[in-house]
């Protein structure tokens, strides 16, 4: 395995939620017991084979397949409706929430609620004032978790690591020319760091080598004492929508 792949390996471990990888010695050595002869024995380690980030011809019907009936994690105790995600599956942005809510929950389709008004006004209404044909249902939608977390709680890191996969096989197989990550969780569970949106906002990140930019998540920006808030996550969506469409 050379350093490229080590280096890929490591980052679908990070990817899943894995925060430690511990190294064993290239060969493992096993001591014999001290009333026999001093003998070494080294066992050929086992080649490493991990499953690549997204399985080859991969697809969104195949993974939403693979998700069946999901009950991987505990969020699918008080789950109505699985929200998979929405849009163009070609589309060349792909935006990333938290989690569904209560309306998404029930419809089973992302940002269809409050929230997702706003993210609608905000992609048709900057599209159009900057000129760029699109609207909504070009891009593509979806979400870390695919279950409703119970009374909207930030999902749990192990609910993201497992849902995570999934998530990042949507990524993987859309292919898209930018990602943007909406909130704080997203963009943790995505590039894996601990900073929240005001400390990554603003600049351009990479996903797997995908440009990918954080802005504030529609329902922090539906508080009314945050305006200047809005004003900035207008202008992350102007600069995404600038370098995917121009
Ligand atoms: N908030 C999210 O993060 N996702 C949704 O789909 C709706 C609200």
């Amino acid at each position: 395995m050379d350093t490229d792949e080590i280096r890929r390996q490591l980052e679908y471990f990070r990817d899943l939620g894995f925060q430690q990888i511990y190294r064993r010695e290239a060969s493992a050595r096993v001591e014999t017991r001290q009333d026999i002869p001093a003998v070494s024995v080294f066992i050929e380690e086992p080649k490493l084979e991990l499953p690549p980030l997204a399985p080859a011809n991969d697809t969104l019907p195949i993974i939403q397949q693979d998700i069946g009936d999901c009950k991987r994690c505990r969020l699918h105790e008080k789950r109505n409706k699985i929200v998979f995600g929405s849009g163009n599956p070609q589309a060349r942005l792909v935006l990333v929430g938290e989690g569904p809510g209560a309306d998404e929950d029930e419809s089973g389709l992302p940002f269809v609620g409050r929230a997702g008004q706003l993210l609608t006004q905000m992609i048709d209404g900057t599209a159009k004032k900057e000129g760029i044909a699109i609207t909504r249902p070009d891009v593509y939608i979806c979400n870390v978790v695919k279950c409703r977390p119970p009374e909207n709680r930030t999902p749990e890191p192990d609910e993201m690591a497992i849902c995570g996969q999934f998530l990042f096989r949507q990524l993987t197989t859309i292919q898209p020319k930018a990602i943007l990550a909406l909130g704080s969780t997203a963009a943790k569970a995505i590039l894996g760091g601990k900073d929240g949106v005001t400390k990554l906002r603003g600049k351009w990140h990479t996903w797997h080598n995908i440009p990918l930019m954080v802005t504030y998540h529609p329902s922090y920006l539906l508080r009314p004492y945050n305006q200047n808030a809005k004003r900035e996550a207008w202008e992350d969506l102007k600069a995404v929508l600038h370098r995917v469409y121009d």
